[in-house]
C-alpha cells in the first residue's frame, strides 16, 4: 500500500496526480513509480485514459474507487454517453483491470479523431491561479479535450505545453512547471465564433462534470429523433427531411465554425455526419458533433440531458446505497454502477446495482420514494468481501446453520450453497451429528415455504378481487416469512399493485414526481445558499434559481407538479422591495459589526436606491436599525 499519495485536484488529470506523485516521492527511475502505483512497470502511461486503475485503488487503501478515477480524473465521461453501452462496459473494465492498448482505438480517438491534439494544453488564467492556491499548476482534462480550443472556465486560448510525449521519453511523467509556462493570457476576437466555440467547450465541460452514465448511444438517437419529431424534421412516414435538417443545421452555425471543428457536412454523402448522428446507424459519430448537434436541436446542453421527462432516471441520482448487510459501507451511497434495463414481461425499469466489494443486486422501479433506495428486488451477486467473510465464519466452526444464516443476513439455502460452492463443506459433510440436525430443520424450512406459497395462491384464486393488502392481513403468517425468505416469488405472484407507474402511452416511464420533487427542491436550495451569501447581493428569483440549477423550465412549467419546490420558492423568492431591503440590511449588519455610525442616507447611497424607492422601504430600514442598536 501507498503511504503518501499526492491526492488529486479538481478535474486534474490522473496522469498528472501521478507525474506529480513521481516529482514528490522523488522517484528517479520512472519505471520505479509505475510498479508503484500500477503494479508493474511494463505499461505505457495513457495521459487522458489510465488503466490498471483497481490495483492503484487497492494501494490506496480504497481511498479512491477506480470508478471515481475514471468518472472524476480522466477523459472518459466525454464520450461515454455516445458509445453504445456494450462498448462503454468494455472500455471501463480495461480501464479497471487493463490491459490500456486498444482503448483508444475503440473510443474511435486514433480512427476517427477530430481537432487532435498533440501535447499537453492548459489555460494560463487557471494556471495563474492554481499557482497562487496550491503553489502549482495541474493538468486539466477539460483543456485537453479534441474540439476544446478555449478555456471554459475563463473563455482564454489554450496553450500547448512546451513539453510532451514527442519531445520526451514515452514512459516519462510529465507535469506542468511553471517555469515552462507563459502565463500571457490571450482571447480570440470576439465573435459569433469565439461565442460558439466557447458554448461548445462549457457544454464538452458540462459532459465531464456531470453523470451520464445512463444514457447511452441508443437512448440518445430515441431522443434526437423525438426532437427531430418536434421540430417539424420527420415526414410522415418518420424518415428524416434530411435536405431540410442540413439546411437548418448550416444556417444555424455558418461554416466557418464547422470548418473550425473539422465537422464540415458533405451534403451528397449517403454518410455524412449528419445523417449518421439523426439515423443512429451502427457508426458512432465524435462527441464534438454530439455537441453541435444538441445545441442545435436545444441549444442548452444542460435542458437536454436533465429536463427530460422521457428518459428521466426511474432509480433518482447516484451514486446509490450498497445493500451488501456485511461490509462496512452498508446502506452508504458509493455505488456509481447502475444498468438500467426494461423488465422482460411488464416493460418497467430493472435496475442493477454493483459494487466494489463485489455486491450485485438489482430492484424494479420506478422508485417511488427515497426508502425504496434500500431496497434489494433479488442479489445477482454476494462478491468476494461478503464470501470472505463466510469463510471465516466457517473456519471458525463454532456456528450453527442458523446462526451463520442469521450473521450473514440471508437464508440458510444460501449459506449450504456457499459452503459447497467455497470448497468449504462444513454444513455439507453429512458426518456431522450437528449438521445432520440442522440438515432437517432446513428440510423442515423448506416444506413450510412450499405449503405457505401454496396457501397464498389459494386465497388469492378464491378471493380474485383482493387487493395486496386484504390478503396480507388474510395470511399474515406466510406473508411475513415469504416476505422476508422470497420477496421475489411473493411480488409476482400477489396481485397486480393498485398505483400504475406505467402506462402504454409513448413514454418510457412515467416521471417520480415526488421524488423529482425532492431532486428539484435539493437543487434549488443549495443554489439560494450559494446566492444568499454572495459577497455582492443578488436578488433571488425563479429564473436566476432555476437557471443555475438547470432546472428553469421545469419550474416555468411544471411548478404544480412540486409541491415541495413551490412552497420552497415563494417563502424565499424576493421582490424587488424585499432585495432592497436586505441589501440595506446587510449594509447595516456591516456597519455594526465594524462599529461604525449608521446613517440613514448613507445606507440609501452603498445601496443604490432610488429615493421614491427608499421611502417605501425607509421605516422597516429604521426598525432594523433599531432592533440593531438595542442588542
Ligand atoms: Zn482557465
Ligand atoms: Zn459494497
Amino acid at each position: 500500500m501507498l503511504t503518501f499519495f499526492t491526492d488529486p485536484y479538481e478535474d486534474e488529470l490522473l496522469y498528472g496526480t501521478i507525474s506529480r506523485y513521481h516529482y514528490y516521492i522523488g522517484n528517479i527511475d520512472f519505471k520505479d513509480t509505475l510498479r508503484e502505483v500500477f503494479g508493474k512497470n511494463s505499461i505505457i502511461p495513457s495521459i487522458l485514459l489510465s488503466s490498471n486503475l483497481e490495483y492503484l485503488s487497492k494501494q490506496l487503501g480504497g481511498r479512491y474507487y477506480s470508478d471515481y478515477f475514471i468518472k472524476k480524473h480522466t477523459i472518459f465521461p466525454y464520450y461515454a454517453p455516445f458509445l453504445p453501452i456494450q462498448r462503454r462496459n468494455e472500455l471501463v473494465k480495461k480501464m479497471k483491470y487493463g490491459p490500456g492498448e486498444g482503448i483508444y482505438t475503440q473510443l474511435g480517438i486514433v480512427a476517427g479523431g477530430l481537432c487532435k491534439k498533440e501535447g499537453i494544453y492548459y489555460c494560463p488564467l487557471c494556471a495563474k491561479v492554481e499557482i497562487q492556491k496550491y503553489g502549482e499548476p495541474y493538468i486539466h482534462r477539460e483543456h485537453q479535450l479534441q474540439g476544446v480550443l478555449l478555456c471554459p472556465h475563463h473563455g482564454t486560448t489554450l496553450k500547448r505545453y512546451l513539453i510532451d510525449k514527442t519531445n520526451s521519453s514515452r514512459i516519462e511523467f510529465i507535469r506542468l512547471d511553471e517555469e515552462f509556462l507563459d502565463l500571457n493570457i490571450s482571447f480570440r476576437k470576439k465573435n459569433k465564433i469565439y461565442d460558439n466555440l466557447y458554448k461548445i467547450s462549457k457544454a464538452a465541460y458540462f459532459l465531464l462534470k456531470n453523470d451520464l452514465f445512463q444514457f447511452n448511444k441508443d437512448v440518445l438517437a430515441e431522443k434526437y429523433k423525438y426532437i427531430l419529431a418536434n421540430k417539424g424534421f420527420l415526414t410522415t412516414s418518420k424518415r428524416i427531411r434530411q435536405k431540410e435538417l442540413y439546411k437548418a443545421f448550416v444556417d444555424f452555425y455558418g461554416k466557418e465554425i464547422l470548418e473550425i471543428l473539422e465537422s464540415t457536412i458533405d451534403v451528397d454523402n449517403e454518410y455524412n455526419w449528419l445523417k449518421v448522428i439523426s439515423r443512429n446507424s451502427k457508426r458512432t459519430v465524435h462527441p464534438i458533433r454530439h455537441l453541435l448537434f444538441i445545441q442545435f436541436l436545444v441549444n442548452d446542453i444542460n435542458e437536454f440531458f436533465n429536463v427530460d421527462e422521457e428518459l428521466y432516471v426511474p432509480f433518482g441520482k447516484g451514486p446509490w446505497p450498497c445493500l451488501n448487510p456485511v461490509s462496512d459501507h452498508y446502506r452508504k451511497e458509493i455505488i456509481t454502477d447502475l444498468e438500467v434495463t426494461p423488465d422482460y414481461k411488464t416493460r418497467l425499469p430493472v435496475g442493477t446495482f454493483k459494487c466494489h466489494c463485489g455486491f450485485v443486486y438489482s430492484r424494479k422501479g420506478p422508485d417511488k420514494n427515497l426508502e425504496n433506495r434500500y431496497k434489494i428486488g433479488r442479489i445477482k451477486k454476494f462478491g468476494h468481501v461478503w464470501e470472505n467473510k463466510l469463510r471465516i465464519y466457517l473456519q471458525e466452526g463454532k456456528y450453527g446453520l442458523r446462526e451463520v444464516a442469521r450473521l450473514m443476513k440471508c437464508d440458510p439455502k444460501t449459506i449450504k450453497k456457499y459452503d459447497e460452492k467455497l470448497g468449504i463443506n462444513y454444513f455439507n459433510d453429512t458426518g456431522s451429528i450437528l449438521n445432520n440436525s440442522e440438515k432437517t430443520s432446513n428440510m423442515n424450512k423448506e416444506i413450510d415455504i412450499e405449503t405457505y406459497k401454496k396457501r397464498i395462491v389459494e386465497t388469492i384464486k378464491t378471493n380474485p378481487h383482493l387487493s395486496r393488502t386484504e390478503i396480507r392481513s388474510l395470511c399474515k403468517k406466510e406473508y411475513m416469512y415469504l416476505y422476508r425468505h422470497d420477496k421475489d416469488w411473493l411480488y409476482e405472484n400477489l396481485p397486480k399493485k393498485k398505483a400504475n407507474y406505467y402506462t402504454k402511452n409513448k413514454k418510457q416511464f412515467r416521471v417520480n414526481w415526488e421524488l423529482r420533487d425532492l431532486e428539484i427542491l435539493n437543487k434549488i436550495k443549495e443554489q439560494y445558499n450559494t446566492l444568499i451569501s454572495c459577497e455582492d447581493p443578488v436578488r433571488i428569483t425563479k429564473s436566476i434559481l432555476g437557471k443555475n440549477a438547470g432546472v428553469l423550465s421545469m419550474l416555468e412549467k411544471k411548478i404544480d407538479k412540486l409541491p415541495k419546490t413551490k412552497i420552497f420558492l415563494n417563502e424565499n423568492l424576493e421582490s424587488v422591495k424585499e432585495f432592497q431591503l436586505r441589501r440595506c440590511k446587510k449594509i447595516i449588519d456591516k456597519k455594526f459589526s465594524q462599529n461604525e455610525p449608521v446613517k440613514l442616507w448613507e445606507i440609501q447611497r452603498i445601496a443604490g436606491i432610488r429615493s421614491r424607492d427608499f421611502n417605501n422601504i425607509k421605516d422597516k430600514v429604521i426598525d432594523y436599525i433599531e432592533r440593531g442598536i438595542r442588542h
